[in-house]
């Protein structure tokens, strides 16, 4: 019996005349995706996308558990196949519910008819293949009511499909529509979960990192690569640049006054970042601070690091408890990569008492006394690249 999944848009569907726009390129995401899984047909008609993989030995629980993590799907639903005659379909349904009729109580049929030229009309078919079934399984009732399954029957151009249930998809719009920006990524809770939402925003994801060896390890890196594997589940492919932290970090140390170490160094990170994204096609960078979080997320700090660069600055987190933070994280599974306890180079060097208020011209006056242009463009001549998928 053959098995596809049918799935129905999300909020695609309200964006009028960008709609073609979005459905290609979930289209082009749900192909990229599956593709190492096995080959599928992918093919959009009447107001959903069927996936249909090719060959026989193709294992769908992957498939379905890839598609859950596609953003643009609002729902789907793992459905079989059969030949448009009611006596084929009265029977793959039989087959194909097999197993879960040995352990519901009570069903009832839903038919849909979008193919107008089927013979009978949707009530009809609800009541032909309710009655099979109930002959089929004696032992589970009918309930039109409160049925423990629900049984759909779709007739479409292509098809008849069968299926006992609706499956919630990731929700959110299409990766690639909406532009590009790069997630500013440590190893810590936070900023997965920030990549994570904006990418649920249609937002293709570039990363970037900053590493600190020997003060920093390489299985701090490591971490770092596996927290981005497990955010391409959602967003798709990305590319990680690992910016060479450690002489920076010296400088300030060495040079600049011990209370605006932080700000400063978090005011190299944008500028790099920002390079680094505009390099890249970036418009945009992302953070996982969360406001009053820790002593460099104050609105004062907030403001002093927005202003070491001009592109927008996305914070999802910013109005989160960590609480709600790690609920997320849980859920896309970087929580437990996320606590492994390795340092990160915003730990190392830090100030016992950093400035919560710090006054812009103040930090600029401190930061004057290192060669912060010189600096950044030997750490962007030197970022090591890699691909994560
Ligand atoms: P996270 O849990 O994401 O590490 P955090 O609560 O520890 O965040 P900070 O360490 O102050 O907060 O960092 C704030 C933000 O700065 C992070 O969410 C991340 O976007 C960025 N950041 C921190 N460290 C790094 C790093 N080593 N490389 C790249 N970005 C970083
Ligand atoms: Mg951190």
């Amino acid at each position: 019996m053959k098995e596809v999944i049918l799935i129905k848009l999300g909020e695609i569907v309200l964006k009028g005349l960008n709609r073609k726009n979005f459905e290609d390129t979930l289209i082009k995401s749900i192909k990229r995706r599956l593709h190492k899984i096995g080959a599928f047909k992918v093919k959009a008609s009447q107001s959903i996308i069927t996936v249909a993989p090719v060959f026989d030995d193709i294992d769908m629980d992957e498939a379905v558990e890839c598609v859950s993590k596609i953003f643009g799907i609002a729902a789907f639903s793992r459905a079989c196949t059969a030949e448009k005659d009611i006596e084929k379909i009265k029977e793959a349904a039989g087959e194909y519910l097999e197993e879960q009729f040995s352990v519901t109580g009570s069903f009832k049929v839903e038919a849909k008819r979008s193919d107008k030229k089927f013979p009978l009309t949707s009530p009809e078919i609800a009541r032909e293949v309710g009655g099979y079934l109930a002959e089929r399984f004696p032992d589970v009732r009918v309930d039109v009511h409160n049925p423990d399954t629900v049984v759909t029957v779709e007739i479409r151009d292509g098809a008849a499909y069968i299926h006992s249930g609706v499956i919630r998809g990731a929700g959110g719009i299409p990766v690639g529509t909406g532009g590009k920006a790069a997630i500013l990524i440590s190893g810590g809770i936070d900023s997965p979960v920030a990549a994570y939402m904006m990418a649920k925003r249609g937002i293709e994801l570039t990363a970037v990192h900053f590493a600190s060896p020997p003060y920093t390890s390489e299985r701090a890196e490591e971490k770092v690569t596996e927290l981005l594997k497990r955010v391409s589940a959602y967003s798709g492919r990305i590319t990680m640049y690992t910016v060479p932290f450690t002489k920076l970090q010296e400088q300030i140390r060495d040079k600049c006054h011990e209370e605006y170490f932080t700000i400063i160094m978090r005011r190299f990170m944008m500028t790099i970042a920002e390079e680094i994204a505009r390099k890249n096609d970036c418009q945009a960078l992302i953070t996982g601070e969360s406001l009053g979080q820790v002593a460099s997320q104050t609105i004062g700090a907030i403001a002093c690091t927005d202003d070491a660069c001009t592109m927008p600055v996305f914070r999802p987190l910013i109005g989160m408890d960590k609480e709600e933070i790690i609920e997320i994280s849980r859920k896309i599974d970087t929580f437990e990569i996320s606590i492994q306890p390795y340092e990160d180079c915003c730990t190392v060097f830090t100030p016992k008492h950093p400035r919560t208020r710090p006054v812009l011209k103040n930090v600029i006056e401190e930061q004057n006394k290192i060669d912060f242009g010189q600096l950044v463009k030997e750490a962007v001549e030197n970022v090591r690249i890699m691909e994560i998928s």
